[in-house]
């Protein structure tokens, strides 16, 4: 009977039973690299900067706008206004013939400040916040915290502000009530526990000297003036992210896991720039997008549903075929994270069909909430391929599902790339606490996207 089964029954491996010495020696480095990589990025302008500095080193090189298009082997990288990033390298074939996509995001949860930010309150400054994405609130208090972004000056002259980086710069940090006299709060529902407009940071306590109203106010703004030369109405026009301070750091007595803030999606957006660092001369062209604004839909000129994409293939493409043409034969892995079930937590999973930590790269047919809704749903013969795929090149995969029937959802860019007529799987690491301050990944399973993406170019 046993040997029936093994034959019939589909067995799920942990990936440390199955993965082959060399694998399990290059993912230590790698793991490595993006740790690197993660610290250093901690807002999507930062991030492009980081993978515009590795590209550069790999020989890629600004796309112009009158570009003739690419050429078999060429190296090419847009920026689209400092916040998503778009790069190709040249295939043997025609873009005719289809590109092979990567597409993940490098926005993630965070705290804007708001454009008019600054106040004081009992002799203390503060500086308020509207949240941008999905966050548990309360999760942001009595945490160290960082400010990170820019302001655009009257004069037109941009600065950029990072606070908190440095060992020995200020941090901020975000009050939140003692249990002493947190019976009211304690009685609320989590939504509530923490409500949007209490999301202000400390931000000085030491008034100017002399006398008169918002002193300390008057004392922080002007700190900041003799730093980065702002005034308060500059703030108007800035765009300043308030981000976890917490290092990026192995986790786990094994240390086989990576703890850090902003892994969804960054963690896939430095596995598709790995892969294709490392790609020469592919038989289809390969491009690779980290996307701006998925947390918040897509939306505006830097996120996936903006025509910057298009531009950017119709220069790829150089008016061999149109862009559309090109779509209708390409294939898109829409590298987004997916949730890894939590065994403290596995109520609100199935467990037969969720991802698991150290299985490998999660491939989800379809995302979307209630029936499928808002899901692009990848066809069986696009789930056969990838499958096919990862089997050929080593990579430990898994497919799975987020969270139980009806429990909740979630979506990706992969609707917005399936729209346009390309063939798009979503495929990504399986993350624990994910949209956290502090998000937990498996080396191994970053590892196993950065192959999968690898597979997928190099097809
Ligand atoms: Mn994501
Ligand atoms: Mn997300």
């Amino acid at each position: 009977m046993d040997e029936i089964k093994n034959e019939l029954f589909y067995q799920q491996k942990n990936g440390y039973d199955v993965i082959n010495p060399k694998d399990r020696a290059a993912l230590e480095d790698y793991a490595a690299d993006y740790m690197t990589f993660l610290d250093a990025a901690r807002t999507e302008r930062e991030a492009v900067r980081e993978a515009v500095a590795l590209a550069e080193a790999a020989g890629f090189r600004p796309l112009t706008e009158d570009h003739p298009g690419i050429q078999p082997g060429e190296k090419v990288y847009y920026v689209n206004r400092g916040k998503s990033l778009l790069l190709a390298v040249g295939g043997k074939r025609p873009l005719a013939d289809g590109a092979v996509i990567a597409a993940a995001h490098i926005d993630s949860p965070r705290l804007d400040l708001k454009q008019i930010p600054l106040y004081e309150d009992s002799e203390l400054a503060y500086l308020r916040t509207h949240y941008y994405g999905g966050i548990k609130k309360y999760q942001w208090t009595a945490i160290p915290l960082e400010l990170h972004g820019v302001v655009s000056l009257r004069s037109g002259e941009t600065v950029d502000v990072v606070i908190g980086r440095d060992a020995d710069d200020p941090q901020f940090v975000i009050t939140d009530l003692l249990p002493h006299l947190a019976a009211d709060q304690m009685g609320k529902t989590g939504s509530k526990l923490i409500e949007g407009e209490k999301l202000c940071l400390l931000a000085g306590s030491v008034p100017y000297a002399g006398e008169g109203s918002d002193r300390v106010k008057l004392a922080v703004m002007s700190l900041l003036n003799d730093r980065y030369g702002i005034v308060e109405e500059d703030f108007i026009s800035a765009e300043l992210e308030v981000v976890p301070a917490f290092p990026v750091r192995e986790l786990g007595i094994d240390r086989s896991l990576i703890g850090g803030y902003g892994q969804d999606d960054r963690v896939c957006a430095y596995a598709e720039l790995a892969a294709i660092l490392e790609t020469e001369a592919p038989e289809c062209t390969a491009v690779c997008i980290l996307a701006d604004k998925e947390e918040i839909g897509s939306e505006g000129v830097t996120g996936m549903r903006s025509a910057a994409f298009e531009r950017f293939m119709e220069r790829l493409i150089g008016g061999t075929c149109s862009v559309q043409a090109c779509f209708s034969k390409s294939l898109c892995i829409s590298a987004d994270v997916t949730a890894a079930l939590d065994p403290l937590y596995a109520e609100v999973s199935e467990k037969q069909n969720s991802a698991k930590i150290n299985y490998g790269v999660g491939l989800c047919k379809f995302t979307g909430a209630r029936g499928k809704s808002g899901a692009s749903d990848a066809s069986a013969e696009l789930v056969g391929y990838i499958r096919r795929l990862c089997a050929e090149n080593g990579v430990l995969w898994q497919m799975c599902e987020l969270g139980k029937v009806d429990q909740g959802g979630g979506g990706t860019v992969a609707m917005f790339m399936a729209q346009r007529d390309i063939d798009t799987i979503d495929a990504g690491v399986p993350v624990l606490s994910m949209h956290a301050p502090f998000e937990t990944t498996s080396k191994l399973d970053c590892y196993m996207t950065y192959k999968c993406v690898k597979a997928a170019y190099d097809a």
